[in-house]
C-alpha cells in the first residue's frame, strides 16, 4: 500500500506542487531577509564589534594604562606597555590587541574604569592577511576617532544597565 502511495505521489507530482505552492505563498509575504550590505538590520547598543580606543573631547587619550583590560582578557589578546609622563601620570605607550585571539567577550570594555577601550559598532573587519588583525594603538585610536559619535550614543543608551 505504501509503495502504491509512493508511485501515485510520483506520477501526480504532489510534492512538486506542494513545493511550488509554498514558494508562491512566501512570494507575497513581507521579506525577512535584508539585502546586505545595501540594507542593514537594526543593531543593539550593546553590539560587540571591532575594538576602539577613545579620547576625551579635548583630544586627550582616555586610557590611563591601568592594565585592567589586559588582566581580565581571557584570550590573553591585549598587550599594554606604559611609562610615566613628566607630570607623573601614567601614559600608555603600547596598546596591542591580537584580533585573531579575541573572542569578543566584552570583558575589556566592562573592566575599563574610564570607558577607553570599547567594542564599536562595526563588524566589517575581515582581512586578507593575519598581520592586518594585529591591531596597535594607532589603529585602535583611529577606530575611536571614526566611530566616536556612535560609540558615545551607544554607551548613553546603555547607561541604565551599567
Ligand atoms: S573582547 Fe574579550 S577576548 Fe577580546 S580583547 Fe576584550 S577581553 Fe580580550
Ligand atoms: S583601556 Fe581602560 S582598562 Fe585598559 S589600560 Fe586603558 S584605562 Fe585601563
Amino acid at each position: 500500500m505504501a509503495g502504491l502511495d509512493r508511485v501515485a505521489r510520483a506520477f501526480l507530482l504532489t510534492e512538486l506542487i506542494q513545493g511550488f505552492a509554498l514558494t508562491f505563498r512566501y512570494m507575497f509575504k513581507p521579506k525577512v531577509t535584508v539585502n546586505y550590505p545595501y540594507e542593514r538590520s537594526p543593531q543593539s547598543p550593546r553590539f560587540r564589534g571591532e575594538h576602539a580606543l577613545r579620547r576625551y573631547p579635548n583630544g586627550e587619550e582616555r586610557c590611563i594604562a591601568c592594565k585592567l583590560c589586559e588582566a581580565i582578557c581571557p584570550a590573553l589578546a591585549i598587550t599594554i606597555e606604559a611609562e610615566p609622563r613628566d607630570d607623573g601620570s601614567r601614559r600608555c605607550t603600547r596598546y596591542d590587541i591580537d584580533m585573531t585571539k579575541c573572542i569578543y567577550c566584552g570583558f575589556c570594555q566592562e573592566a575599563c574604569p574610564v570607558d577607553a577601550i570599547v567594542e564599536g559598532p562595526t563588524l566589517e573587519l575581515a582581512t586578507e592577511t593575519r598581520e592586518e588583525l594585529l591591531y596597535d594603538k594607532e589603529k585602535l585610536l583611529a577606530n575611536g576617532d571614526q566611530w566616536e559619535s556612535q560609540i558615545a550614543a551607544n554607551l548613553l543608551a546603555d547607561v541604565r544597565h551599567r
